[in-house]
C-alpha cells in the first residue's frame, strides 16, 4: 500500500482535491475531519467527545483519530494506496503513523503541501461557512483559533517531512484545475 498526505493550513483546498486526485491515483480518500464529522453525525460517544473540541477549533486526541484510522487502513483491498487528509496534524501523529505502517512494511510516499496565505485561509473558510454549514468554520474566534493551532502543531511537519525528503508544495491559490494539475505534476515525478 502507497501512503500519500495532503498538507496545508485549515481551507488551502485539500477536501477539495482529494476525490478527484483519489480517483485519478486509485487511491482511498480519508479525511480524519470528515470521519469526525461523520461520528458526530450519528451521535455516537467518540462524536459527542470530539464535539467539543472540534467546535472551539482545538484538536481531537491521537488516540481517537489513529483509532479511526488503523481500522480504514484494515479494510484496504482493490486499491494502490490512501491519500490522507487532516492526518497527521502534529509530529506525535507522525511519528505513530510511521509506527503503524511499519507494521506492514509499509510508508509514506510523498507529502504534498497545498500552500495559500493566512489571510485567503479565513476568507476561504468564511465562504465554506456559508455553503456548507459546518459548526467549526461559523465562529470567528474559533477560525482564528485554528489557524494558531496550525502554525504551532501543524506546521513543525513541514521540516519533519522535508528531513525525510518527502516534502513537496503546490501553490495553492490558483483554481481548482490549476491546484489539481500542480499536484498531479508532484504525484507523477
Ligand atoms: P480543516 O482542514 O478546515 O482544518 P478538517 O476537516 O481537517 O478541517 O478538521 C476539522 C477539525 O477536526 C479540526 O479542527 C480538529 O478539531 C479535528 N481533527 C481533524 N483531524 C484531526 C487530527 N488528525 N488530529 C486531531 N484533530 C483532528
Amino acid at each position: 500500500m502507497k501512503y500519500y498526505i495532503l498538507f496545508g493550513p485549515p481551507g488551502a483546498g485539500k477536501g477539495t482535491q482529494a476525490g478527484a486526485l483519489a480517483q485519478k491515483y486509485n487511491l482511498c480518500h480519508l479525511s480524519t475531519g470528515a470521519l469526525l464529522r461523520a461520528e458526530i453525525a450519528a451521535g455516537t460517544s467518540l462524536g459527542k467527545q470530539a464535539k467539543e473540541l472540534i467546535d472551539k477549533g482545538n484538536l481531537v486526541g491521537d488516540d481517537v483519530v489513529e483509532g479511526m484510522l488503523e481500522s480504514r487502513f484494515a479494510q484496504a483491498s482493490g486499491i494502490e494506496g490512501f491519500l490522507l487528509d487532516g492526518f497527521p496534524r502534529t509530529i506525535s501523529q507522525a511519528e505513530d503513523l510511521d509506527r503503524m505502517l511499519a507494521k506492514t512494511s509499509d510508508k509514506v510516499e510523498k507529502v504534498i503541501s497545498i500552500m495559500i496565505p493566512d489571510a485567503m485561509v479565513a476568507e476561504r473558510i468564511a465562504h465554506r461557512a456559508a455553503i456548507e454549514g459546518r459548526a467549526d468554520d461559523a465562529s470567528e474566534e474559533t477560525i482564528k483559533n485554528r489557524i494558531a493551532t496550525y502554525h504551532a502543531k501543524t506546521e513543525p511537519l513541514i521540516e519533519f517531512y522535508k528531513a525525510q525528503g518527502k516534502y513537496e508544495e503546490a501553490d495553492g491559490r490558483g483554481t481548482i484545475e490549476e491546484v489539481h494539475d500542480a499536484i498531479s505534476a508532484i504525484m507523477d515525478k
